[in-house]
């Protein structure tokens, strides 16, 4: 049921990121093997900011609760992202969601956006959380001139929130961040800042078992049996028993578990890559000067940050074989791109490549909800880029709907989107997607 190489999908070692490289300095939460049978009030699949602040807020209501995760935590896409916390996690912008939703609705979904921002700030705070904030606020860049106009109703829309994003011309951008060749103007929204994903989710992680929850690392679910009136969950060496379930896998859905998420769900890839740290000068030429993060208006997208050490990162996506040579190929054109883009960091080789998956559905939001066929078992996925904050609140989200006190949902996100028309073609129409978008990029 993959829709990727297998290379994609080897839980047996973390991914070669640069945020890895500091694994040994950051909270070492207890996560054991599981290699016996045992009972829960409410098991977890999924051992990312989704399932880690479900469990989180669980544990914190004196629920029994177990992550299982079958990689190492954060082994998905929470351990390698780019690590921008900010608004986003659809497709769709202010504009196409109020066509569909409605105004009332639109802004209760973007509410919840800034809402997800604001909780991994307070979860940081209260938990001691050290996920090494840098920069306050986050860019977006129009990559042509024509662009300016959908980045203007984002910020009409956040005004209507009271939030005071503002447009900043290229010469002014040029001023306060850097120069590139794509740069038309930009968005500055200040609400989000650029952290570490690792040490944030390693961090929550900790919290999580701080507060009682269990976690088993290395513990894939291989199989799900319904047995009087409760759920096994079979794992390589052991077994959970629990009341409830919930999915928190995002862009590695294991669909074969569950037959209702089947084809609704198409992961897509986004890869990064990080250069040796740059010198004074190359960074000079550039004319350097933001901490924050920042992404463009391509649908390919290019997003990007100055590291601490001053390594840049350089995110965008296009990949669609998860192949090794697939991870070469895209590591060379982001590389190539960012040359084009920094020309003054074309010597920068890079020391560091990888990529991962998130969850794009039909409808092209997230998805919130309980099985119809079984209530007892909910799920949150779809999220199409924007996870670092709102996978953390639709955690909590879920987290509270087991516990009665969930408000209703806006609307975008409420239940199960539409399956792909034909599930087994997904990664076509995705071939198909992304060509359209590179020609519309360039228009
Ligand atoms: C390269 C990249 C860059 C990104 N950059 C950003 C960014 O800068 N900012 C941002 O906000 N978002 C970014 N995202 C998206 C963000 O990382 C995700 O939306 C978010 O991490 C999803 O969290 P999650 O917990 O839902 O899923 P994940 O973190 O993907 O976790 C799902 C987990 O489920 C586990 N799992 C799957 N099947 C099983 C099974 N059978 N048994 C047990 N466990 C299982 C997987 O091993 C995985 O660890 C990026 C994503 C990628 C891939």
């Amino acid at each position: 049921m993959r829709l990727y190489h297998d290379a994609l999908y080897d839980w047996s070692k973390p991914v070669d990121s640069v945020w890895e490289t500091d694994r040994n300095t950051l909270p070492a939460p207890t996560t054991p093997r599981l290699e016996t049978d045992e009972t829960t009030e409410i098991a977890i699949i999924g051992g990312g900011y989704c399932g880690l602040s479900a469990a989180y807020h669980l544990a914190r209501a004196g629920i029994n609760v177990r992550v299982l995760e079958a990689g190492s935590i954060g082994w998905g896409a929470s351990g390698r992202n780019g690590g921008f916390c900010s608004i986003g996690a659809s497709f769709l912008g202010p504009a196409e969601l109020n066509t569909i939703y409605g105004q009332d609705e639109t802004l209760a979904f973007y509410r919840s956006l800034i809402d997800a921002v604001h909780l991994v700030e307070s979860l940081a705070q209260e938990e001691r959380i050290d996920f090494k904030k840098q920069g306050d606020g986050v860019w977006t860049l129009a990559h042509k001139s024509n662009r300016l106009q959908e980045l203007q109703s984002q910020a009409d829309l956040m005004a209507k929130l009271g939030v005071g994003a503002q447009i900043i011309s290229a010469r002014e951008f040029a001023n306060q961040a850097f120069v590139s060749t794509e740069q038309f103007g930009a968005l500055f929204e200040p609400v989000g800042f650029g952290l570490h994903p690792l040490a944030y989710c390693l961090g929550l992680a900790d919290a999580a078992t701080r507060r009682g929850a269990k976690i088993n690392a290395h513990a894939r679910v291989l199989s799900w049996h319904h047995e009087n009136g409760s759920h096994r969950l079979v794992t390589g060496q052991g077994s959970i028993r629990a009341k409830r379930v919930i999915i928190a896998a995002n862009g590695w859905l294991p669909e074969d578990l569950v037959p209702e998420l089947y084809g609704r769900s198409l992961p897509v890839m986004s890869n990064i890559v990080t250069t040796r740290p740059l010198t004074g000068d190359e960074i000079a030429r550039q004319h350097w000067r933001t901490q924050a993060p920042a992404s463009n208006t391509r649908a390919h997208l290019a997003y990007l940050r100055m590291l601490p050490g001053n390594r840049l990162m350089y995110g965008g996506r296009g990949d669609t074989t998860g192949s090794p040579s697939g991870l070469k190929a895209m590591s060379s054109h982001l590389a190539r791109r960012m040359a084009r883009m920094f020309p003054a960091f074309t010597g920068a080789e890079t020391t560091h490549s990888w990529r991962g998956l998130i969850s794009a559905t039909r409808r092209m939001t997230p998805a919130i909800g309980e099985l119809e066929s079984d209530p007892s078992v909910s799920y949150a996925f779809g999220c199409h880029g924007n996870g670092v904050a709102f996978m953390t609140w639709a955690g909590r989200e879920l987290a509270n709907r087991v516990t009665g006190i969930a408000r209703e949902l806006p609307a975008p996100l409420r239940g199960l989107p539409p399956k792909f028309p034909i599930p087994a073609l997904r990664l076509w129409a995705l071939r198909l997607m992304l060509l359209r978008a590179r020609i519309a990029d360039e228009l």
